[in-house]
C-alpha cells in the first residue's frame, strides 16, 4: 500500500473522529438534512382540514407570502408549487424566450438550468469563485468581453447569434455571492438579474436578503431546505407590475368573473396549495430559531475541523451572513479518490454525506451549451462532500 493512501486512510479516520465530537456516536443515521417541526405546524395543518380549506385558495397562502415580504424585505412575494416554477415564471418574466441564452453557474442544482430549458432558453455556463462557490463576476466580463457584444436589441452573443437574456446568480449551500460585482456586470452589458435564492433564505449579502438584489428571486421550500412546505417556493420582487403577472400567470392566467372561465393567456397551474402554506407559515414563526441553530451547528464544525490539514469547513464569504442550508467539506486538493472513500465511509459511519451536483456541463441534455472556461467548477466537483446539517442536531440556545 503507497504512503499516500495510508495518509488518505487516516485523514478520513480523523475526519470521522471530529465530526463524531460534533454529532456524537450516531447509532442511527444522521440524516444531510431533516426538517424540524417544533411550532403550529399540526395545528396550522388541521385548521386546514377543519375550515375545507386546502387547495389553491385560502388564508395561508396570502399569510405566507406576507411573513416572506416581511423576512426578506422584498415589496412582494408570490407562493407557487416549488421552487423550479418559481424560476420558470421569473424568467419569463425577466424576458427569457425561446431562443435566447440565460448565464448561469455551472456548478449548481439541475433546477437552475431546467427552468431555463423550459422558456426554451438555453443555458450559458459561468466559472464559479473559490471564495463564494456562486459565479464568478469578474472572470463572467472578461469572457463576456470575448463573446457579447451590446447591439440595440441587447446583449448579444456573437458565436452563437443568441441574445443574452438574463444572468442566475446562485448562493450555493446558503452562502451568498458577491452580488455586487456581479450587479456592476450585469448593468455593464445590459442583462436583467433574476436570483436564484433557492437556498438561502436567512442569507444576506452587506445585511440586505439575498433574493431581492435583482429584478427578480426566487426561494424554495422543497423538504430538505431550511424551511420547508413539503413542496412550494416563492418569487420575490419589488416591481408591482412584475408581482401583478406573476401572481396572474401561475393562477392560469384567469380573469377575475364570479363564474365565467376566461384565460387571457398561456397561465400556468403554479399556485401553491393552502395545505402547503400552512406548513410554511409555521416554519416561518421558527425561522430565527432555525437559523441560529444551523449557524451554530456549523461553528462547531469550523471548530471541529480547525488546524486539520487536508480539508476544511467553508465558511461564509466576507461582508455576507450565511443561513449554513448545507455544510460543506471542501478537500484541499481535488481527488476524485480520496472524495468518493471519504463519502463511503461517512455513510458507512451513519453520517448521511453527499458530492456536490455533477457540473451541468457534463450532463447530456446540457453538453453542448455555450460556456467559459470552467476549471474552477471541475476542481471543486472533486473536493466537496455535505455532511450532516438539520437544525435538529443542534440544541435550542435559551
Ligand atoms: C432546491 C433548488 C431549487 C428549486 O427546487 P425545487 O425542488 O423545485 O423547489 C432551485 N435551484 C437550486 C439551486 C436549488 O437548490
Amino acid at each position: 500500500m503507497s504512503s499516500s493512501s495510508l495518509d488518505q486512510r487516516a485523514l478520513i479516520e480523523e475526519i470521522i473522529r471530529r465530526l463524531r465530537t460534533v454529532l456524537g456516536e450516531a447509532r442511527t443515521p444522521v440524516l444531510l438534512h431533516q426538517p424540524l417541526f417544533a411550532g403550529n405546524e399540526s395545528k396550522y395543518i388541521q385548521q386546514c382540514i377543519d375550515t375545507g380549506w386546502v387547495s389553491s385558495a385560502g388564508s395561508f397562502v396570502t399569510q405566507l407570502e406576507h411573513q416572506l415580504a416581511q423576512f426578506t424585505g422584498a415589496r412582494h412575494a408570490i407562493a407557487v408549487v416549488n421552487g423550479t416554477a418559481a424560476l420558470h415564471i421569473a424568467l419569463m418574466l425577466a424576458g427569457v424566450e425561446r431562443d435566447s441564452e440565460v448565464l448561469m453557474p455551472s456548478l449548481t442544482f439541475i433546477a437552475t438550468a431546467n427552468a431555463a430549458a423550459y422558456c426554451g432558453a438555453v443555458p450559458h455556463f459561468c466559472d464559479v469563485s473559490l471564495r463564494t462557490l456562486g459565479i464568478d463576476a469578474a472572470r463572467l466580463d472578461d469572457h463576456l468581453a470575448l463573446v457579447a457584444e451590446l447591439r440595440p436589441e441587447g446583449c448579444i452573443n456573437h458565436r452563437t447569434g443568441r441574445r443574452i437574456a438574463a444572468v442566475v446568480p446562485m448562493h450555493t449551500f446558503g452562502h451568498p455571492v458577491n452580488l455586487s460585482k456581479l450587479l456592476e456586470v450585469a448593468a455593464k452589458w445590459h442583462i436583467p438579474v433574476v436570483e436564484d435564492a433557492a437556498e438561502s433564505l436567512g442569507s444576506y449579502y452587506r445585511q440586505k436578503h439575498t433574493g431581492t438584489f435583482g429584478g427578480l428571486g426566487i426561494l424554495s421550500f422543497n423538504g430538505n431546505k431550511t424551511v420547508t412546505t413539503g413542496a412550494g417556493g416563492a418569487i420575490l420582487t419589488d416591481d408591482d407590475d412584475l408581482a401583478r403577472r406573476a401572481r396572474h400567470i401561475t393562477t392560469t392566467a384567469k380573469a377575475p368573473h364570479p363564474w365565467e372561465y376566461v384565460h387571457d393567456e398561456l397561465g400556468y397551474n403554479y399556485r401553491m396549495p393552502n395545505l402547503n402554506a400552512a406548513l410554511g407559515c409555521a416554519q416561518l414563526e421558527k425561522l430565527p430559531e432555525l437559523l441560529d441553530r444551523k449557524r451554530r451547528l456549523a461553528h462547531a464544525y469550523a471548530q471541529a475541523m480547525a488546524d486539520l490539514s487536508g480539508v476544511s469547513l467553508f465558511v461564509e464569504p466576507p461582508d455576507c451572513k450565511s443561513n449554513y442550508w448545507l455544510n460543506a467539506l471542501v478537500l484541499d486538493r481535488a481527488d476524485f479518490d480520496l472524495r468518493d472513500q471519504l463519502l463511503a465511509a461517512l455513510n458507512a459511519a451513519n453520517l448521511q454525506s453527499r458530492p456536490i451536483w455533477r457540473p451541468m456541463q457534463q450532463l447530456p441534455m446540457y453538453r453542448d451549451c455555450p460556456r467559459m472556461d470552467l476549471s474552477t467548477t471541475e476542481d471543486l466537483a472533486a473536493r466537496i462532500v455535505n455532511i450532516p446539517s438539520s437544525p435538529g442536531l443542534v440544541r435550542p440556545s435559551n
